[in-house]
């Protein structure tokens, strides 16, 4: 297992904070836009806020114990997948050199499949082929439009990766930017209400279980209330309802 099940805590908190700042800018928003309405607002933020950190800390455990099931699942797809057969380059019909295994999601179940990534650099061209022994070419230099080679070039400037396109065929030109600055972690580094925030809305396991608590005792409550409530609308069901008579056999009339 690559990762510490504290990477995988870090990210379901990540998101819990997300879901919460998302939450606290929607009424901040809406108190600005009708000021007269600002308690109710407030009052409303309180109440959602309060069963959001709750439904987040009751989902917790499960949710990271079904993605770290998720992970082993895959690496163990990963580890055992085959190449189906040795893949010939369409061009020079030399043996494709095996770069990397690739898993992802087919079908409405969502099944789990492997695929094969593989490259010819003298013809520059890739292929990707999964464990069924289907086949994908991926020709970087094949026009779209009249799949006659294209002119490429590639240009790095700073972090950027800059790639142009042109085909002297057809005239389709097409350019892409590929920044390599782009990871996560920096984006958390610079997050600086982070551990303010996760402290306001990632609940521990004191107050956790406050809230399970709580929330029981709201639930028996609830279920005590329909209870009344359903007794009462009997009753008022049975005044209400036309009052029927029986004729016993010996004539007596009783009033049911
Ligand atoms: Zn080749
Ligand atoms: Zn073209």
């Amino acid at each position: 297992m690559n990762k510490s099940r504290s990477e995988y805590e870090h990210r379901y908190d990540r998101h819990t904070v997300d879901i919460c700042r998302k939450l606290e800018n929607y009424y901040q928003e809406a108190c600005k836009k009708e000021p007269s309405k600002r308690k109710i607002y407030r009052l409303c933020h309180e109440l959602e806020l309060y069963f959001r950190k709750g439904d987040r800390y009751r989902n917790r455990r499960s949710t990271i114990d079904g993605w770290i099931e998720h992970d082993r699942e895959i690496e163990e797809k990963l580890a055992t997948a085959k190449l189906p057969y040795p893949v010939q380059c369409r061009f020079c019909s030399n043996e494709m050199r095996n770069m990397d295994k690739f898993w992802e999601f087919k079908g409405k179940s969502n099944k789990i499949v492997v695929y094969f990534y593989l490259a010819c650099k003298d013809c520059q061209v890739y292929c990707q082929v999964w464990e069924s022994g289907k086949r994908k070419d991926r020709i970087p230099w094949q026009c779209p439009d009249c799949q006659c080679k294209m002119e490429m070039e590639t240009t790095r400037k700073g972090s950027a990766l800059k790639t142009c396109k042109k085909c002297t065929h057809c005239g389709y030109k097409n350019a892409y930017t590929l920044d390599l600055s782009e990871d996560l972690s920096l984006e958390i580094e610079k997050d600086e209400n982070w551990v303010e925030d996760m402290a306001r809305f990632c609940l521990n396991d004191e107050e956790g279980f406050k809230f399970l608590r709580e929330e029981e005792a709201l639930k028996s409550l609830g279920e005590k209330m329909k209870k009344i409530e359903t007794k009462g609308k009997e009753k008022q069901e049975y005044n209400e309802s036309p009052k029927m008579c029986w004729h016993a056999s010996d004539g007596t009339r009783i009033k049911l």
